[in-house]
């Protein structure tokens, strides 16, 4: 996963196993504040300051995964030019229209009995706009969550 994603040019960091947050910085990072630019650990291939350590480097990516096979692997997605689209499964209270898409006016017209999840609001979105829903876009990576939900990534379209 993290050398297919280095592959494509997608900077990659360490998450700590089966959680999504980046891995402990080492004991000096955590002692002693400082900018991630002035940390000496990054150049010397060291995974402290979270995405800001991401790299592409194969060599890097190796030595970090042998040596701590149970880690996740996160996507530094403004470096690697992706929008990555993070879809919630868990129903939340529905918020009035005039919230429920912040700028997007949804008119008196639009029923929204039985939206629950993010996949509801998110295909509202797309009906909006007169599109599919990208939950059901089948060119693009589209990636299951532990939690029911999913990560679509598209690359930056850059209009
Ligand atoms: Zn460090
Ligand atoms: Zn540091």
């Amino acid at each position: 996963m993290a050398r297919w994603c280095a592959r494509n040019g997608w900077p990659v960091h360490p998450l700590a196993a089966g959680h999504k947050t980046p891995v402990a910085n080492c004991e000096p990072c955590r002692q002693q504040r400082h900018a991630p630019a002035d940390c000496p650990c990054i150049p010397a291939g060291r995974w402290c300051h979270g995405f800001h350590a991401a790299t592409v480097s194969d060599e890097r990516i190796d030595a970090w995964w042998s040596a701590h096979p149970g880690w996740g692997v996160g996507v530094s997605c403004g470096p690697a030019d992706l929008v990555v689209i993070d879809v919630d499964a868990h129903a939340a209270e529905v918020p009035d229209r005039s919230r429920l898409l912040p700028g997007i006016p949804i008119g008196q017209q639009v029923d929204l009995t039985g939206l629950a999840t993010g996949f509801d609001t998110l295909a509202l979105l797309a009906a909006l706009r007169g599109r599919p829903s990208p939950a059901e876009d089948e060119r693009t990576l589209r990636v299951r969550t532990p939690s029911g939900g999913m990560h679509i990534w598209y690359r930056n379209p850059h209009p």
